[in-house]
């Protein structure tokens, strides 16, 4: 347990983004930072969207109060994204959450600025293996891509798996899931639940061998780069075209399209072009799992929006998946927090040290300066 002048004050806010439902601690997380000696400030109704009350916060020994006393009682303040909030951050808070620093470097100027320790999920190095218990990217990437199987299937007009019935058999949809790290799997493993018959595209070499132990086949485009670091890197705009377009001559003999392709710090690859949507039969479901702010795989998919084409092609732009599966999302976000706050406590009270390879991936801003090697080349321009 920590001696009680090292424990932290942990606050959660209520999330600020539209439509986002998840929350950054759950009551069952709480009890266990309680139980390691720390005190946990919640924000009233933060957890309400996730269906976890006030009183259970208050039951599992949280103080639940309004947002400026949580503030004003933490030392670390746990989000999902950042929200104007961080600005009333002041040097001695520590935040942590999925803060994407690659795609908005001059947030976090401002909170080095500002003298705030910024913690980021997105920058963990994911495959050292003691890291992987705070690996949020892929705690939520796994929800979504989930999700994006259901989404697909509720918007089908047909049945998935194949039905034998007295009025005869009917065929398994075939879906195409272009994408096949985190999400992309989930996915591959939901639609195989359903009963769909389950091809798959990734760009990455070692994603093949992934993709065929799920049990789906691999769509053979005849493009794929090494991995670097466990990622895709951005293919040059030759590559891309020339990737985009043999995919596009695939898509039209599947029912049904998932799409979940990334690149860190990057807009999505563009996979399906409209041309390819003219070409699906109609009834045809897309589901574009990366449509957001920077784009998505889908040409003229809207995130949290779903669009039917002339010919009667739906098209699903997915936005924030992994808030609709809340409870879920949330339960594991809070074990990744939980996780990084023993992480950081590991010598009683909270250390940074950024000799230690997992630490200096998450720590973007400390000591008043911005300490990530990647976000300050982007912010010196010689990324
Ligand atoms: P991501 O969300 O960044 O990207 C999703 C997928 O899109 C990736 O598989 C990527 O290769 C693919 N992609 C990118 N550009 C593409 C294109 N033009 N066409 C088709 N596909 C494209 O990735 P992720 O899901 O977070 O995972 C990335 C990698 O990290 C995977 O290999 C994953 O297995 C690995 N990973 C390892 C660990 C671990 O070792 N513990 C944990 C998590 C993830």
């Amino acid at each position: 347990m920590t001696a009680p002048d090292q424990a932290l004050t942990v606050g959660v806010l209520r999330e600020q983004a539209r439509g986002e439902r998840r929350v950054g601690l759950t009551p069952d997380s709480t009890a266990r930072l309680v139980a390691a000696g720390h005190r946990v400030q919640v924000e009233q109704g933060a957890g309400q969207s996730a269906w976890f009350s006030d009183d259970e916060y208050r039951q599992a020994g949280a103080t639940v109060a309004p947002c400026a006393a949580v503030l004003d009682a933490s030392d670390l303040v746990v989000c999902l994204h950042p929200s104007a909030i961080l600005h009333a951050l002041s040097p001695r808070h520590v935040v942590v959450g999925l803060l994407q620093p690659l795609l908005d470097p001059q947030l976090m100027l401002r909170m080095a600025d500002a003298g705030v320790t910024a913690l980021s999920f997105d920058m963990l190095p994911r495959t050292v293996s003691r890291a992987q218990s705070m690996d949020a990217l892929t705690s939520q990437a796994s929800v979504a891509g989930y999700k994006a199987a259901l989404v697909a299937a509720d918007a089908y007009g047909g049945f998935f798996p194949m039905l034998t019935t007295a009025a005869g058999t009917t065929k398994p949809a075939t879906v195409l899931v272009l994408g096949a790290g985190v999400a992309g799997l989930q996915a591959i493993a939901t639609t195989k639940r359903l009963g769909a018959v389950v091809t798959a595209f990734d760009v990455r070499d070692s994603a093949q061998s992934d993709i065929r132990s799920m049990g789906a086949a691999v769509l053979d485009v005849g493009v794929t780069v090494q991995s670097e670091g466990g990622y895709a890197r951005q293919l040059t705009p030759q590559e891309q075209d020339a990737l985009t377009a043999r995919v596009a001559d695939e898509v039209h003999r599947f029912d049904v399209v998932i799409t979940t392709a990334q690149v860190p710090g990057r807009p999505p690859p563009l996979l399906v072009p409209g041309s390819a949507l003219d070409r699906m039969r109609p009834g045809s479901v897309v589901v574009d799992g990366a449509a957001g702010d920077f784009g998505g795989n889908v040409e003229g998919s809207t995130a949290g929006a779903s669009t039917v084409t002339a010919h009667g092609v739906t098209v699903v732009g997915a936005g924030n998946l992994a808030s609709e599966v809340p409870r879920a999302a949330s339960t594991a976000y809070a074990r990744n927090v939980a996780a990084l706050v023993g992480y950081f406590t590991q010598g009683g009270g909270f250390a940074v040290d950024l000799d230690d390879e997992v630490q200096a991936g998450l720590v973007i801003t400390y000591g008043g300066r911005v300490v990530h090697p990647a976000v300050r080349a982007l912010l010196e321009g010689t990324a």
